[in-house]
């Protein structure tokens, strides 16, 4: 890794462990700053924002309009804060595999998968590109993981190996200067990626949630032998289930982590407390019901609007994303002045929209089925929805005696309890829960017809 960026990137770092001090007031003071710097930034310099923002310039964040991933995307020219920036020879550039190359020769490129649409594209400079670093190694600090350059723990990541997706370049980045590194893809066959593993030996295993549940059940049986000193699991709704195998598996939970591409950590899992805290000195995040109204802590609302207080590049002000989580109202004294993400329930795509009851449809949110699965003696599980909205539930490494009928039976009465009547739900044992290209395994399936797939 560059050099300059290695002491930029442990300089920052070092200003965000002051923050971790602060007291609210400090905090909130700060963040009113970065915001008031970040539109100053954009008004002078995105003619999107000029527009979208027009006659609302000091109004108070909370009145200003949703920007959602297609408007960014169809305005990406015009929203950019680099005249010079076109999203076509972007698109260009990325279509030719070419990463690890900064783009013009001062953009880190980042895509998302497009699992819910149209790829998104996300620029970084360097002055932000060090935020993202510093964001990701707070993270592992928070688990105990300290960053310096004498310490350099083996690292594996099983995840997706887009060149373009952020977990690989940030590898990448730091993968000379920081720690040896290994990247795995989440879709190459299981026992390959334990034999890669066994002989890697990593000291800090970063996977999603699934793949993280999977290999717990890989290790209790013998099969793997690693022993991180941690795990992360982040990407995917972590279950308690794979809490506990993971905690089976290698002495320890795994570390909860809440990230997007677009913006890297929102929240992660703190060690003194073992609650997910906000990242409130990076990223304000806005958590909102499906009409964009705040949503007090205590409660699951449909959207997180994030803004992103070091973007430049590509302001991001209230950006909507798809997921939701719960704030929490309890005051806890581990000394951090973020506040505490009690719970993410998963992408709102990930809901499953059912017949009710009453007529219409529900929307049936993943944790319904999670808080009856959690408990059920099986390895994976897997629950998709049929044309006629029926359910196939998916099982692997079924312990004895888990009689499928009661399992049914079970589930169609929290169903009924959300206002839900399914035509049928039947229950297939399986050997393997089939994966998206991608590589995730996701606990629920919607429906989509195959033209929308
Ligand atoms: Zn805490």
């Amino acid at each position: 890794m560059d050099i300059s960026i290695m002491l930029k990137l442990l300089h920052t770092l070092e200003q965000l462990r002051q923050h971790e001090h602060w007291t609210r007031v400090q905090l909130d003071t700060y963040q009113a700053e970065s915001l008031r710097r970040l539109r100053e930034y954009a008004y002078a310099r995105s003619p999107f924002y000029q527009k979208f923002h027009q006659g609302l310039f000091d109004r108070p964040l909370s009145e200003l309009p949703v920007l959602t991933k297609a408007m960014m995307m169809e305005h990406f020219d015009d929203l950019v804060t680099d005249a010079a920036l076109r999203l076509e020879a972007i698109r260009a550039y990325a279509s030719q595999g070419e990463a690890g190359q900064r783009y013009q020769n001062r953009y880190w490129v980042n895509a998302t998968s497009g699992s819910s649409g149209q790829p998104g594209f996300f620029l970084f400079d360097q002055a932000e590109w060090v935020y993202i670093l510093a964001s990701f190694a707070r993270s592992q600090e928070w688990s105990g993981v300290r960053i310096n350059l004498t310490h350099r723990q083996r690292m594996a990541t099983v995840a997706s190996i887009s060149p373009w997706h952020m977990s690989s370049q940030v590898a990448a980045t730091v993968k000379s200067g920081w720690r040896p590194s290994l990247s795995l893809p989440a879709s190459q066959p299981l026992s390959q990626t334990v034999e890669q593993l066994n002989a890697w030996e990593p000291e800090v295993l970063i996977a999603y949630a699934s793949m993280t549940g999977i290999l717990a059940e890989e290790q209790l049986a013998q099969r793997l032998h690693i022993n991180p000193r941690v795990v992360y699991a982040a990407s995917e709704v972590l279950t308690q289930q794979t809490r506990q195998r993971a905690r089976e598996a290698w002495g320890d939970e795994p570390f909860n982590q809440y990230i997007a591409t677009e913006t890297a950590s929102i929240a992660a899992e703190y060690r003194v407390c073992r609650r997910m805290h906000f990242f409130e000195d990076l990223v304000i995040a806005e958590n909102v019901d499906e009409h964009y109204r705040p949503v007090p802590p205590g409660e699951y609302g449909a959207k997180v609007l994030i803004t992103t207080l070091f973007s430049r590049t590509q302001p991001l002000i209230r950006y909507e994303l798809n997921d939701s989580v719960r704030v929490s109202t309890e005051a806890h004294a581990c000394g951090l002045p973020f506040a505490v993400l009690d719970g993410v329930q998963g992408r709102v795509e990930d809901a499953l929209h059912l017949p009710a009851l009453a007529g219409g449809r529900v929307a049936v949110q993943p944790l319904v089925f999670n808080r009856v699965m959690d408990i059920v003696p099986v390895s994976r599980w897997q629950v998709t929805q049929q044309a006629d909205d029926g359910l196939v539930l998916l099982l692997t490494g079924v312990h004895d005696g888990l009689m499928d009928e009661a399992l049914i039976d079970q589930l169609t009465r929290s169903l009924a309890q959300e206002g839900v009547r399914v035509p049928y739900l039947q229950v297939q044992r399986v050997s393997t829960i089939p994966k998206t290209a991608s590589g995730k395994s996701p606990l629920i399936k919607a429906y989509r017809p195959a033209a929308l797939a």
